[in-house]
């Protein structure tokens, strides 16, 4: 069997983005796309949002799913080559690793893993339905908060960490007011995020909406309200709004490797030396959001990409693989 310099497992702007680098390195990456049922979306999270309008170089914007087809062809013109397959197994205690999904097994130099998070959800039928249909329910307020529809908007952000104090006051840039709907009465944000919170409170800008949870999204094509449960009382209201953020936490794509590289006590792939994309296994590298549970942007997974590619190729240059 032959063997691959590079493999990369994911397809989103860090997998996609150290393909086109290595390509241009001539190393022939192979890049295992996932596959939407239940695994790995090709083209990552953003085929999941419409306006992208923070990617740089577009002042126009440009749909998430226009911008990931881009993305592919231009690491398909220097000799990038896919496999639209989730990656069921990979062997990482010798060299060359192994890599296996469904129908193909690979060997591989190098890996680069690039499996992104997800979001995670409250799983309510229409808050998916609303959020497929962009229908104004969302995971991410820095992707679509600025949208003209949540202009002067009642908006609501759900959760009590740094995410979604930290959303949540975006958001007040463009909102009339920001609730903030959280399970228990006590917010599990730092100190200084809080600050910022009772703050905007003050300022009429933010309101929370103490042990309450969302048990139902209101609205045909787009969001009118959510319908909210106190968890004390039981009792259910409707809290009319334009927009509903989810800012419960993510999730890392590292069930592949877990035991296998080391991780963070959340999952994420631990970097060892910050600033480079090594992992704790010599010749596999991470990139983008699987190791990022900070910045999470498109920008920043496509820069990681870029990292993993430079450090596959350099490291296989003191191996003699060229
Ligand atoms: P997090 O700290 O895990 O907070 C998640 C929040 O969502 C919690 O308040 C949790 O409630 C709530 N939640 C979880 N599942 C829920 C459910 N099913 N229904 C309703 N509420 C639910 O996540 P995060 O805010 O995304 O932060 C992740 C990490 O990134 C943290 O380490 C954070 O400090 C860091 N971060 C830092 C910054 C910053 O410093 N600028 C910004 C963003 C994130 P409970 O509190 O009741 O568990």
């Amino acid at each position: 069997m032959s063997v691959e310099k590079v493999v990369v497992i994911g397809s989103g702007p860090a997998g996609l983005t150290a393909a086109i680098y290595a390509a241009r390195a001539a190393l022939e990456p192979l890049v295992f796309e996932g596959f939407s049922a239940g695994g790995l979306i090709p083209g990552g999270q953003l085929m999941y949002t419409t306006e992208v309008e923070n990617y740089p170089g577009f002042a126009d914007g440009i749909t998430g799913p226009v911008l990931m087809k881009a993305f592919r062809d231009q690491a398909e013109r220097f000799g990038t080559s896919y496999i639209r397959e989730d990656v069921t197994e990979v062997d990482l205690s010798k060299r060359p690793f192994n890599v296996k999904s469904d129908e193909h097994t690979v060997q591989a130099h190098t890996l680069i893993i690039a499996t992104g998070a997800r979001a995670n959800w409250l799983g309510l039928e229409n808050e998916q339905r609303l959020a497929q249909s962009g229908g104004g329910v969302s995971a991410c307020a820095v992707c679509d908060g600025a949208m003209p529809a949540y202009r002067d908007q009642e908006l609501v952000v759900v959760g009590g960490g740094d995410s979604a104090i930290e959303e949540g006051s975006y958001l007040t840039k463009f909102a009339s007011k920001v609730h903030i709907v959280h399970r228990r009465d006590e917010l599990r944000a730092s100190k200084a995020m809080q600050e910022r919170f009772f703050k905007l409170v003050d300022e009429g800008k933010m309101q929370p909406q103490w042990n309450s949870i969302v048990v139902d999204v209101l609205g045909d094509k787009s969001i009118t309200g959510v319908q909210l449960k106190d968890v004390k009382t039981d009792q259910v209201r409707e809290l009319p709004c334009r927009g509903l953020f989810l800012a419960i936490g993510h999730t890392p794509n590292t069930e592949l490797v877990k035991g296998k590289l080391d991780l963070d006590e959340k999952g994420y792939i631990r970097l060892p030396n910050p600033g480079s994309s090594y992992t704790s296994v010599e010749g596999v590298f991470a990139a983008g959001d699987v190791a990022d549970h900070v910045y999470r942007q498109a920008v920043t997974a496509a820069g990681t990409g870029c990292m993993a590619a430079i450090d596959a190729e350099r490291w296989l240059a003191t191996q003699g693989i060229e």
